[in-house]
């Protein structure tokens, strides 16, 4: 384990108490992982939009796809502040990775929830080493905030379920084998939540990835099109064995989704922010370093004050969702500053390093390309507003 004086150094600055020394050495160890094996090659692998194949290996070494599935499973079982910890970690370094493993884990999450004795007792062991790998498949061209407008169909017949429809957007897309895929089974359903169901599909006949999407961040990850024609999967598939809870199942897993967003948008704020703290003090102007003109310390005070903020609002939203209690508020407002946090530091980080912030020589530039996604995924910044608000005047009725 690094001493005091070696974490303080850290992109990350100081961690937040109350967390076991397993938790500490498991944070520690992912933290020098990241310094010693991302930061490298991130700029190199960004650039290409090439997959990190040897990454994915050494993070199933590290047991990453097991983090939160339940030691029983073979699973690491972290609680939410420790996850959001290492999904921090990360992050600052280079945030995509992280997809590679979160997407996966939300999808087992929803089997380690709701799942059956069999699914569970089949599935979990095979997601916590990464021998099978995947994530979730809610958005559909035509409906992505509203999701019960999702057109993705599976009709039940003799021998299980058909389904037919397209997902887009799908985080390991195409390197992916297993996905929980939001489907209608009763399209004519009110409320219309009611005739949605999840089930895991792995590809095969009549499951394909149909397309890599390009964007403009978050490279390396496969984001994809998915499309089913005709294809067959078992009642065994559906989560849970009963037909009509794919909403609450898929949303269920969404608050963890918003701490783990909420911690890479507080990543990428605080790999800004230590990018610019050095570069201040190293980029010199009218005879001094640009660290001692007033209006850049301004800048690293604002750009160190979100940082700061973002994490507490993520531990609060993390040790919520810990104990077990409805923290869609707590969750809604850590995901919304901290993803803010990091847009707004990684355009300050760019004013910072002036022209060279524009070189691909510097990560600033990714930071900057990476951070809007934080905005967007797990349910937009508009949309948490709303559910924050929503909850606000649930809590606080006349
Ligand atoms: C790189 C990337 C990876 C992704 N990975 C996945 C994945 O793995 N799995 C998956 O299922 N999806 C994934 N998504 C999809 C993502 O979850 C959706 O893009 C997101 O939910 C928003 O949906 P939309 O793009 O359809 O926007 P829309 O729903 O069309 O929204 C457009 C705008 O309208 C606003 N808006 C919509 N409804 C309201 C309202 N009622 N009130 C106020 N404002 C509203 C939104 O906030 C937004 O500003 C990914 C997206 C990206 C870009």
């Amino acid at each position: 384990m690094p001493n005091a004086d070696t974490r303080s150094k850290t992109a990350w600055g100081t961690d937040v108490n109350a967390m076991t020394d397993e938790d500490r050495e498991i944070i520690d160890t992912i933290e020098r992982w990241a310094e010693r094996e991302l930061r490298p090659i991130a700029r190199k692998f960004d650039h290409a939009d090439e997959y990190p194949t040897e990454i994915v290996a050494q993070m199933k070494e590290l047991g990453l796809f097991g983090a939160t599935i339940a030691p029983e499973y073979g699973g690491l079982g972290l609680g939410a502040s420790t996850y959001a910890q290492i999904v921090m970690k990360i992050s600052a370094v280079w945030m995509a990775p992280v997809g590679i493993f979160n997407s996966h884990l939300i999808m087992a999450a929803c089997v380690q929830r709701h799942g059956t004795a069999e699914q569970k007792n089949h599935w979990l062991p095979k997601f916590a080493t990464g021998e099978l790998r995947g994530g979730i498949g809610l958005t559909e061209p035509n409906a992505g905030t509203d999701l019960q407008s999702i057109r993705t169909v599976a009709r039940r017949d003799a021998d299980g379920y058909v389904i037919d429809g397209s997902k887009t957007w799908i985080t390991n897309g195409v390197h992916g084998d297993v996905f929980a895929i939001l489907t209608k089974t009763d399209p004519e359903a009110q409320p219309r939540h009611k005739g949605m169901s999840l089930f895991l599909c792995d590809k095969g006949p009549g499951f394909t990835a149909a397309k890599k999407l390009k964007k403009l961040g978050y490279k390396s990850i496969d984001s994809a099109e998915l499309v089913f024609e005709s294809h067959r999967v078992g009642a065994d598939r559906l989560i849970g064995a009963v037909e009509g809870r794919g909403f609450q199942q898929a949303v269920g897993g969404l608050e963890l989704g918003r701490i783990n967003v909420a911690a890479r948008g507080a990543g990428i704020a605080a790999g800004a922010l230590h990018a610019a703290v050095r570069y201040a003090q190293e980029r010199h102007t009218f005879g001094k370093p640009i660290a001692q003109h007033q209006a850049i310390q301004l800048k690293l005070a604002d750009m160190a004050t979100r940082v700061e903020a973002a994490k507490l609002l993520i531990e609060q939203a993390a040790r919520k969702y810990d104990t077990g209690e409805r923290c869609d508020l707590e969750a809604g407002m850590a995901k919304l500053f901290a993803s803010e946090a990091g847009v707004e530091n990684s355009l300050e980080a760019m004013r910072i390093f002036g022209g060279y912030s524009y070189s691909t020589d510097f990560d600033v530039e990714r930071y900057y390309r990476d951070a809007p996604l934080m905005c967007i995924g797990e349910g937009t910044n508009e949309m948490q507003r709303i559910i924050i608000a929503r909850q606000l005047l649930e809590r606080n009725p006349l």
